[in-house]
C-alpha cells in the first residue's frame, strides 16, 4: 500500500467527491429519522495542507484553493455551502490550512443521532484516523479491509444510509473489486445510497464496472464526471467521476448547475468538461 491521501487532499478529485458527499448528507437531513454513513476507504480523516506531503504536490491549489478564491453565482454558492462551510469552519482565520476529508466532512454534517462507520487499512493512516475520533460515540473507526468489512455492515440498523466507496486505485482490478462489493452490498441493502468515486484513467475498466451493475439488475444508477482537461500535449487527462446508486432525486439537477461552474473554474486545458448521466432508470 503506497497510496497516501495526504499527497492529494483537496485536489480536483476531492472537489467532486466532497461537493457531492455534502449534497447527499444534506438530503438525508431532510427527514428526522437517523441515518448511518459508511466510509469504506476513510484515509486519515482531516488534512493539514502545510504538511510535508501536501506541500510536495500542492495539488490542493488547483482544487479547493481555486474553488474558495473564485467568485461564484448565488445558486452555485447555495449548493456548495454545506461543503464549503465545513472547510471554513476548520479554518477560523483567513488562511486555508486544514482540509476536512470525507470522515471530517461527514461528521460535521451529522446530527446527534446519526452514525458514522469508518474503515481504513493502512496502519499509520488508521492510527491518525482513530486518534481524530477517539471518544466520539457517534463514530466507529475500524482497522480492516473495507471491501471485506462492507458486507458485515449492511444493512445498517438505522435502515437509512449512505455508503461511500473511495478506493486508492493502486491495483489494476480495483473496478472489479468495486463492482463485486457494490453489487453484493446493494443486494443486502437495496434501498441504500451508494457513492463510488473513480479516476478517469481506465475507461475500459469503468465501462466494465457500469456493465456489471447493469447486468446485475441494479436500478437507479447515476454517473457524474468532472474533467479539467489536459495541461499539456503529453499529460494525461485529469478528471474523476462518481457513480451513485439510489441518489436523491434532486442530485442530477443540482450537479447540472454545479459541475459546469467547477469545470470552468478548475479548467486546465483541452478536454475540460462535465457529465451527468442517468445510466439506469429507477
Ligand atoms: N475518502 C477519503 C477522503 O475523501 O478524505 C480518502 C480516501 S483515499 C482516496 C483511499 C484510502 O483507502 C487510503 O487512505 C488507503 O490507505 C485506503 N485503503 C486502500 N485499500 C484499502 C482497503 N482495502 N480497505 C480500506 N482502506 C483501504
Amino acid at each position: 500500500m503506497n497510496y497516501r491521501h495526504a499527497y492529494h487532499a483537496g485536489n480536483i478529485g476531492d472537489v467532486l467527491k466532497h461537493a457531492v458527499l455534502a449534497r447527499l448528507i444534506t438530503y438525508f437531513q431532510r427527514k428526522e429519522k437517523p441515518f448511518r454513513i459508511i466510509d469504506t476507504h476513510a484515509g486519515i480523516g482531516s488534512y493539514d495542507l502545510s504538511s510535508e506531503e501536501t506541500q510536495k504536490t500542492g495539488e490542493w491549489q488547483d482544487g479547493i484553493g481555486k474553488v474558495l478564491t473564485t467568485p461564484m453565482p448565488d445558486n452555485v454558492a447555495e449548493l456548495l455551502a454545506p461543503w464549503l462551510d465545513t472547510v471554513r469552519a476548520a479554518n477560523p482565520g483567513d488562511d486555508l490550512r486544514y482540509y476536512p476529508g470525507s470522515p471530517a466532512l461527514a461528521r460535521q454534517l451529522m446530527r446527534p443521532n446519526d452514525r458514522l462507520t469508518l474503515t481504513e487499512l493502512h496502519p499509520l493512516d488508521f492510527k491518525k484516523l482513530a486518534a481524530l475520533f477517539a471518544g466520539d460515540h457517534q463514530v466507529k473507526t475500524i482497522h480492516l479491509d473495507g471491501w471485506l468489512a462492507l458486507n458485515s455492515f449492511l444493512p445498517p440498523k438505522e435502515k437509512r444510509g449512505l455508503v461511500i466507496i473511495d478506493p486508492a486505485f493502486e491495483v489494476t482490478d480495483e473496478f472489479d473489486r468495486m463492482a463485486t462489493a457494490v453489487i453484493k452490498g446493494w443486494r443486502k441493502f437495496s434501498t441504500g445510497t451508494f457513492a463510488c468515486w473513480y479516476p478517469l484513467k481506465d475507461i475500459s475498466g469503468l465501462f466494465h464496472f457500469h456493465d456489471a451493475l447493469i447486468q446485475a439488475g441494479v436500478r437507479d444508477v447515476l454517473t457524474l464526471e468532472l474533467k479539467v482537461g489536459k495541461s499539456g500535449p503529453d499529460t494525461a487527462m485529469l478528471g474523476s467521476g462518481m457513480t451513485l446508486i439510489n441518489p436523491p432525486y434532486t442530485l442530477a439537477s443540482e450537479m447540472e448547475l454545479v459541475l459546469p461552474w467547477l469545470a470552468d473554474v478548475l479548467h486546465k486545458g483541452p478536454g475540460a468538461g462535465w457529465r451527468v448521466e442517468q445510466l439506469v432508470a429507477e
